[in-house]
């Protein structure tokens, strides 16, 4: 029965809570009094309520706070802390809550809708312009609904990011959606159809997350792959995208499990250098053979590579340590 005095108090609390929305029957989201949200907007709110077994807890996904509702409730209003405890405990052993708290566990919030409400690639009928793109590109019929588009960018960024883009300069973009290991959504790429700057523009809804693609897809017991776009990393079974940076797994992946497969650029210094320091720290790395052309996955496919082909070129030219470094060497044209 303490959930429902917990709730009882959280009622008497709710109007000093600002933003405050009630999200299901047990999860509550309200701007956190500690932190104070964000300065910027008025309406970021990320510190919720929720439930572990009969108990309610408190957490910020800005600052991080975690309390149980005793000691939020005690931070917020001893008074109300004096009386909360009186009628939670009245006839319990103890008189003080005893703080079973654990946040190594990841409570299910609500997700970010903010993609939703757009069509999915799939949805679109086949002469769409958007539509046209994805499948010229040659991309494999089962992302059709993981890909999105949007027809106003600029409006979708400020949503999340106010004032970023002047609107009247708007343009439609595809959506890449980057999900976490447990299929909540956290950022988001879209990549321009036309010339516009710049051409990939990667959005964070949760700015502490690495911005890596296709996580949710990802077996973390079999091999896995690294390329740069997430575009390419369709191509690539259990495969990764580290849109921009260079991304190190934050894991316990062994290095030997990883394979990092650059674009195809013996030229470009950038690449030659990123290359060098993932065989440095014993990871396996793809050194494209000499008669492959095409400067990243996505071009093999449109030059005719089959992705079985693609997959038997890899696994014949991946390297570690010194037959790496000596690879690389003959690779390099810097
Ligand atoms: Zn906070």
């Amino acid at each position: 029965m303490s959930s429902f005095i917990d709730l009882k108090f959280i009622n008497l609390l709710k109007p000093r809570l600002s933003q405050f929305k009630q999200k299901n029957d047990f999860l509550f989201n309200f701007r956190c009094p500690h932190c104070g949200d964000s300065k910027k907007s008025k309406l970021k709110a990320r510190a919720y309520f929720y439930r572990v077994k009969n108990d309610m807890f408190f957490k910020c996904h800005n600052c991080g706070m975690g309390q149980n509702l005793a000691n939020f409730i005690k931070s917020m209003d001893p008074q109300v802390y004096s009386t909360y405890l009186l009628e939670r405990y009245k006839g319990g052993a103890s008189s003080t809550p005893k703080p079973k708290m654990k946040f190594d566990f990841k409570p299910v919030f609500e997700e970010t809708n903010i993609i939703t409400d757009l069509k999915t690639i799939k949805q679109l009928d086949d002469e769409h312009p958007a539509k046209k793109y994805v499948i010229n590109r040659k991309i494999p019929i089962e992302f059709f609904d993981k890909l999105y588009f949007c027809d106003k960018f600029g409006q979708l960024v400020n949503k999340i990011k106010p004032n970023t883009y002047k609107t009247e300069k708007d343009h439609p973009r595809l959506i890449i959606p980057f999900y976490d290991t447990t299929g909540k959504l956290f950022a988001f790429q879209g990549r321009a159809f036309g010339n516009e700057q710049p051409k990939y523009l990667t959005v964070k809804l949760d700015e502490n997350k690495q911005k890596i693609y296709g996580l949710e897809r990802i077996n973390f017991q079999k091999q896995i792959y690294v390329v740069e776009g997430p575009i390419d990393s369709l191509f690539i079974d259990n495969c990764l995208a580290a849109a921009g940076a260079d991304l190190i797994l934050k894991s316990d992946v062994p290095n030997e499990q990883v394979t990092y497969i650059f674009d195809n650029e013996p030229r470009n210094k950038e690449i030659i250098k990123r290359i060098q320091n993932m065989i440095d720290k014993n990871y396996n790395v793809v050194i494209w053979p000499s008669e492959i052309q095409s400067k990243d996955v996505n071009d093999m496919i449109l030059s005719g590579l089959t992705k079985m082909e693609i997959s038997d070129i890899i696994h014949n030219n991946t390297y570690s340590k010194l037959s790496a470094l000596t690879k690389l060497n003959e690779y390099k044209k810097v």
